[in-house]
């Protein structure tokens, strides 16, 4: 028996997404993307589909960049009723329209149970949003619609609820699951989120499924994003989801954290050369255990 083994009790609840061997691992395929697997895959695009010249212009920046899939929200959970909500079944069609452009496969969030199947006939990936990680009827509804799932930790989630809420998924027959570490919250105020770079190495320890870094969620501030993408490189993360807009301060969501096109492809040559170190510390990394 392992020394010290006790505190993985907490995780009894999610078998499945458990590895059973350090260099167990679930790739994730989305079009023609895996995550999870040797590449480090950044996902990039605006907070909300607001235009089709704004998503098109940045689709094309992103993809010349390196991003591999476009986010964008076509449903957006905002705290205020008054905020702009996202442009529904348009924006899902937009996103169609930049992959056809690009080639990029797409990510977006899908708020209602009822609209999972809809949001799956557009998008490659499924998002499940911080404050929906424990609405199991949107879970079971997003599993069912067989579209891998970016599940985004809940704000006041631990690591465990965390994999709970995956396990719900897998259980609804879909194994396909990336699990986003975007910030938690805490006591700091300095930063939007508590970006929990320890969650993302506790989940690489233990889980088998792909993590992702959302820098941007975490950070709150544009400033801050690429060193957080850095250190979740770093940290052993499979890739990243980061906001990019053509004009940040006129966005109609989160423009304070979004990244320009020149913020953006500053950050992706920069995370080149970590990219390799992390390509040479892996598989050091897998066998620590
Ligand atoms: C988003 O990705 O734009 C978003 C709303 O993220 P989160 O659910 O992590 O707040
Ligand atoms: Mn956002």
């Amino acid at each position: 028996m392992e020394v010290g083994g006790g505190w993985k009790d907490q995780f009894a609840n999610a078998p499945d997404v458990l590895k059973n061997q350090p260099d167990h691992r679930t790739v994730v395929w989305a079009g023609n993307v895996s995550i999870g697997g040797e590449e480090f895959v950044t996902i990039a695009g605006p907070c909300s589909v607001e235009t089709e010249r704004q998503l098109m212009e940045t689709a094309i920046r992103v993809a010349a960049a390196g991003a591999r899939v476009l986010r964008g929200g076509a449903f957006k959970p905002r705290s205020s009723p008054y905020a702009f909500q996202g442009l529904g079944l348009e924006g899902l069609k937009l996103l169609a329209k930049a992959r056809a452009l690009t080639g990029l496969a797409v990510v977006t969030e899908v708020m209602a149970a009822a609209d999972a199947p809809m949001v799956a006939q557009y998008a490659d990936i499924l998002q499940i949003g911080s404050r929906s990680m424990e609405n199991y009827a949107l879970l079971e509804a997003a599993a069912k619609t067989g579209r891998p799932i970016l599940l985004k930790r809940g704000m006041v989630a631990t690591v465990a609820d965390l994999l709970q809420s995956a396990q719900c998924i897998v259980s609804y027959g879909n194994p396909n699951v990336i699990l986003c570490e975007r910030g938690i919250r805490t006591f700091e105020t300095a930063t939007r989120n508590t970006f929990d770079i320890a969650g993302i190495v506790v989940l690489k320890e233990i889980s088998r499924l792909p993590v992702i870094a959302d820098p941007s969620h975490a950070a709150g501030r544009r400033s801050l994003v690429p060193a957080l993408a850095r250190s979740a490189v770093a940290a052993g993360a499979d890739g990243l989801i980061v906001e990019v807009h053509p004009d940040p301060d006129r966005a109609w969501s989160d423009g304070e954290q979004s990244l320009t096109f020149t913020g953006f492809g500053t950050m992706m040559a920069d995370l080149a050369a970590w990219c390799e170190l992390r390509a040479a510390c892996r598989s050091a990394l897998e066998t620590v255990a």
